[in-house]
């Protein structure tokens, strides 16, 4: 390995569903759910694939999903992107962010991250040979936010981007548009791109909205936005991704991505632009059946000690188990598929300082309600 990615080792969450196989444990670690999206959509894959749609898709992404994902940004958020020039597919939101820092990131400048950050942002700055700079977000209540002045601090003459992931993994914060609006006057004062990670977009709870930074004034020329088929239609395994932007930082992602990939998988995109067109309704249900199981696994952490954060969104909620004893996440976490049949992540393994933060489990709770409420049951006896 080479040393820029030495550091990284093997990801935290190959490592815990690992752990997990191994000891039989219910997986409330990575993040992916245990029921398959909406039915129209599975029968739309396995007609692309009966249907000899099998070969290459084209560079951007088959033409009806370039136009399904436009099409569900102007209905949601009031933004028009031309599907020839303004869209990219790509093999999952990983791809995108990987594309769009490879692509747009010179090597030597500076790219800031919201920490706890999502794994792949400091891999793929890495790659890029690109240096990240981290802000903390602090904790408020019973929840997260921005430390601004600490976000103004990060910004100066080598920034080229910030990426913002909202709704944010593995928090479950949504940042506020006075938060966003933050953000967006440090980029356009410093002239700084924004990758704004938004995966999580339809899993929110409470009745709570969200708002795409790329909607803010000014913001959509320097913004690349980017989501997933993955959390949206339950079909992780699929990665089938995208990010939408204006023409110029569009083509500086997709000439990395064309080098990363070529093309994403075929038959999976007519499904999903079938999915964006007709199963908004399916993803409605999905949001409202998730908050469920965030307030019964919120409320087993909480029946068996833990200090539970408030999770506005989605598949996570972290909690502090230094009431029972335990001060130090990572440790905990690797041993309690075998203590109690139970895996979770810490939130140490989305930090530069694990400092602030090493106390803190995240558990992903998409999974059905029987292996949650098991779940519960072994996190009971800790
Ligand atoms: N960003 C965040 C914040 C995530 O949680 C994930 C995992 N769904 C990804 C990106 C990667 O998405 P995908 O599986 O579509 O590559
Ligand atoms: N996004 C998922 C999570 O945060 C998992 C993705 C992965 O395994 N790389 O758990």
């Amino acid at each position: 390995t080479v040393s820029r990615l030495k550091p990284f080792g093997e990801t935290i969450f190959a490592e815990m569903s690992a752990l997990a196989v191994k000891h039989q444990a219910i997986n409330l670690g990575q993040g992916f759910p245990d029921a398959d999206g909406p039915s129209s959509m599975l029968d739309a894959a396995c007609a692309a694939i009966n249907g000899g749609r099998n070969q290459y898709p084209p560079g951007l992404g088959v033409p009806e999903l370039r136009t399904a994902v436009a099409a569900h940004q102007a209905r949601h958020y009031g933004l028009h992107y031309d599907p020839d020039t303004e869209v990219l597919i790509t093999v999952g939101a990983t791809e995108a962010i990987a594309g769009a820092v490879v692509g747009l990131v010179e090597p030597g400048s500076e790219v800031v991250l919201i920490e706890p950050y999502y794994d792949s942002y400091a891999a793929t700055v890495a790659m890029a040979g690109a240096v990240r700079r981290t802000v903390p977000m602090v904790a408020d209540g019973d929840g997260f936010r921005l430390d601004r002045t600490r976000l103004a601090e990060a910004f100066g003459p080598k920034t080229t981007a910030i990426i913002v992931n909202s709704p944010h993994n593995p928090t479950g914060t949504v940042l506020g548009t006075d938060d966003l609006q933050a953000i967006a006057d440090l980029c356009i004062e410093h002239d700084v791109i924004v990758i704004a990670d938004e995966v999580y977009e339809h899993l929110l709870f409470d009745g709570r909205t969200h708002t795409s930074i790329a909607t803010l004034p000014g913001m959509r020329e320097r913004t690349v936005r980017i989501s997933s088929a993955a959390k949206t239609f339950n079909c992780t395994g699929w990665k089938v991704g995208w990010l939408s932007g204006p023409p110029e930082l569009v083509v500086g992602a997709r000439s990395a991505k064309q080098f990363m990939s070529f093309v994403g998988s075929g038959p999976f995109q007519p499904a999903v632009a079938h999915a964006l067109n007709h199963e908004m309704d399916w993803v409605a249900e999905s949001a409202a059946s998730l908050q469920r199981k965030r307030d019964l696994i919120s409320g087993a952490l909480a029946e068996a000690g833990f200090v539970v954060h408030r999770s506005e969104a989605t598949y996570f909620v972290c909690a502090d188990p230094r009431p029972l004893g335990y001060d130090d996440a990572a440790t905990l976490c690797r041993e309690l598929p075998a203590k109690i049949g139970v895996a979770a992540v810490p939130i140490s393994a989305f930090v530069d300082d694990p400092q602030p933060w090493r106390h803190l489990v995240r558990f992903a709770f998409a999974k059905n309600d029987e292996s949650l409420i098991e779940g519960a049951r072994r996190l009971a006896r800790l």
